[in-house]
């Protein structure tokens, strides 16, 4: 075959490669694995995002890894210190060492034959091609290339400059300038009291609302638990209350949808005061947690807000003009700079082209497998993290179940492992039951997941512990089968 083989592929440096690297290393050992990642630099999200203020919405106690603990004092970080983070993860572990840089995958081919992938990457204009066993996708879930902006009629004729976050120009200077951020996602909310701080004036406009939620950037219990107690011991009581927390208040969205509601809109009128007009830009068409919450830090936006260096406009563009916007109401916004915060393109396993026995796959038909696998796609794994809460909680429980899998065909010398969904009473329902736009529009090229366990997607770490960490790896689901009788060189390697 002549390609070099490793025991694991790794797809993509970002925070769930990094750790998937790690997990690897403590629990698996003895496995040869690489790590191949598109860009020049590790982190992911967290080194291609420049924009001002980028940050966490979901504290870091989740959102870091279950190893390492999270020891700044802010547990909403900021993009360079999450950056850091990861960085000192993977130097700490020697993963540093694992990454081929300016390696993007472009398709990976299945041979039951061989029990082996065939992978190819792109690589400083060329195709450079491997094989290994077990391929574990942690290429995050939307396209690097470009980010998404609808279309804007009139957009040539704006004079001034217009921004996407997903490619933020260094040498932006925005300080005096009248700023229009469209969007009223995470990034708007981010963008919009960050950049009031130097612009003349920022105005938020956004078609329709999202609910917003104010907390403490700092955990002070977080804080106090860290002085006066071991690291991981503080670490792990502030992750667990961060969890329970969370899942808490996603249970009492879905449950008590109205309740939930009145909570979240009273905290907005507890900022904005009486006058404010809540209903039109702070209350959504949809119940909270159908769309990912924004919350944000120390309540910065509804400050800005309220110092007047930031204002919501509720309405839709009818078109950009020389001067800014016109909007369906009639109204004209005059800006300097127009940032469309208007998303990110979903991508489903970083784009890597799939075929297993010459055939190639098409991903929307197939169900998703704990979360973490694709019906009828042979040792392949990929690494998605939660949209109810942070990422990081799933990534973590996934490494656990892919390493303890990898350990169980080590053990009784398999060479391959399938699910197979076998059972016709299981129906298929959407990946993601979020009605946003960004998930919407590409839900169609996303695999299924089923209606029951275990192919459902629970979203709920508690649930997921037991199935990943506990739960029987040969459940009858799982398909194994060992090397054909007389095995190749390279079957020979795979089962160790
Ligand atoms: C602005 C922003 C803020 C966010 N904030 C939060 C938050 O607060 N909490 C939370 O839980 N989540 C948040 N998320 C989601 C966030 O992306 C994840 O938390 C996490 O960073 C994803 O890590 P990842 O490694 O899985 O993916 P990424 O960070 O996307 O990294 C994927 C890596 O894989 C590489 N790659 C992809 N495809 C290929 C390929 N074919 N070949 C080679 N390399 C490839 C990419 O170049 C990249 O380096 C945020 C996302 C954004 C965009």
């Amino acid at each position: 075959m002549g390609s070099e083989h490793l025991d694991v592929l790794i797809v993509g440096a970002g925070l769930s490669g990094i750790g998937a690297g790690v997990h690897l290393q403590k629990r698996s050992p003895g496995r040869t694995y690489a790590i191949l990642e598109g860009r020049e630099r590790l982190g992911g999200t967290w080194d291609l995002f420049r924009y001002p203020g980028i940050r966490s919405d979901s504290d870091m106690y989740t959102l870091g890894y279950a190893f390492k603990p999270w020891e700044e004092v802010k547990a909403i970080a900021d993009g360079p210190s999450i950056l850091r983070y990861v960085n000192e993860t993977a130097r700490e572990h020697g993963i540093d060492r694992r990454i081929r840089y300016g390696h993007r995958v472009r398709r990976a081919s299945w041979s039951s034959g061989d029990a082996c992938w065939t992978v190819v990457a792109e690589h400083a204009g060329a195709e450079v091609e491997l094989t290994c066993s077990f391929l574990f996708v942690c290429g995050g879930y939307y396209k690097y290339a470009e980010g998404y902006t609808p279309e804007f009629a009139g957009k040539e004729d704006f004079q001034g400059r217009i921004v996407h976050p997903q490619h933020w120009p260094e040498d932006l200077d925005y300080a005096g300038k009248r700023v229009v951020v469209i969007g009223s996602g995470a990034t708007a909310v981010t963008l919009v009291p960050e950049m009031a701080k130097k612009a003349a004036h920022v105005t938020m406009l956004q078609r329709s609302p999202t609910y917003v939620v104010a907390r403490p950037s700092e955990d002070d219990l977080a804080n106090k638990l860290r002085r006066h107690l071991p690291a991981m011991l503080a670490y792990g009581l502030s992750r667990w209350k961060r969890v329970l927390l969370q899942q808490y208040f996603f249970n009492l969205c879905r449950r008590k949808p109205a309740h939930a509601k009145k909570l979240i809109l009273s905290g907005v009128r507890a900022y904005m005061g009486p006058d404010y007009d809540v209903a039109t830009h702070f209350t959504p068409r949809y119940n909270p947690w159908e769309q990912r919450l924004c919350l944000v830090p120390d309540a910065d936006l509804f400050i800005a807000l309220r110092r007047k260096t930031a204002s919501i406009v509720t309405d839709e563009i009818e078109t950009f003009t020389a001067k800014g916007l016109r909007l369906k109401s009639g109204a004209e916004l005059e800006a300097d700079l127009i940032v469309t915060a208007t998303g990110l393109n979903l991508e489903v396993l970083g784009g890597v082209g799939l075929a297993v026995e010459g055939k190639a796959v098409d991903l929307a038909t197939t169900f998703n497998y704990k979360g973490l696998m694709y019906s009828g796609v042979p040792n392949l794994a990929s690494s998605f993290g939660y949209t109810n809460a942070s990422w990081t909680l799933k990534c973590d429980l996934t490494c656990e179940y892919v390493c303890r899998l990898l350990n169980h065909m080590r053990k009784h010398g398999y060479a391959q492992c399938t699910p197979r969904l076998t059972d016709a009473s299981v129906t298929a329902e959407p990946w993601i039951d979020f009605s946003s736009g960004y998930v919407q529009r590409t839900l169609g090229r996303f695999p299924k997941q089923g209606s029951k366990a275990p192919w459902k997607l629970r979203q709920n770490y508690a649930l997921d512990i037991l199935t990943l960490r506990f739960g029987r790896i040969d459940d009858g689901v799982m398909e194994f089968s060992r090397p054909p009788a007389k095995p190749s060189e390279l079957q020979k390697s795979l089962v160790g």
